[in-house]
């Protein structure tokens, strides 16, 4: 094992702390590092479970990752090597910040409205509503 897929290891075995209270799991990323590129092999999947536009989590990503987006039918592919781990990471990140409820841990949330920066995130679980940085 090298030292990336130690890093990719310890990465899948944390446990996500802010979900702890409800039995969602965060996708993993499913990537592949080709050249200069990494290409998002599952982003279907990830979108869904996120239920974001594939356009939110591209958008996300280029900000976290200060890098270009793009994306094809399936695939998403980032102009950037990036590790699994990072990217797990990342990925990890937006479902706590923008989809998983602050106040039910439930990822039944939609984005409200955005203004001057901001995101308002609304849960259809519990009816919670709260506003938070964009990215
Ligand atoms: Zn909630």
């Amino acid at each position: 094992m090298d030292y990336n897929e130690l890093l990719d290891k310890a990465f899948s075995e944390l446990p996500a702390l802010s979900v702890e209270k409800s039995d969602f799991t965060v996708p993993e990323a499913d990537s592949l590092v080709q050249g200069g590129k990494t290409i998002l092999k599952n982003i279907d999947q990830i979108a869904d479970k996120a239920r974001r536009s594939k356009d939110e989590i591209a958008k996300y990503l280029t900000k976290e990752l200060a890098a270009p987006v793009s994306l094809y039918e399936h695939t998403m592919e980032i102009s950037a090597r990036v590790q699994s781990a990072e990217l797990n990471s990342k990925i990890r990140r937006f479902f706590e910040m923008y989809v998983i409820c602050k106040e039910c841990h439930k990822p039944d949330t939609h984005i409200e409205g955005r203004e001057r920066g901001y995101v308002t995130i609304s849960c259809e679980a519990c009816g919670a509503r709260y506003t938070i940085k964009s990215y």
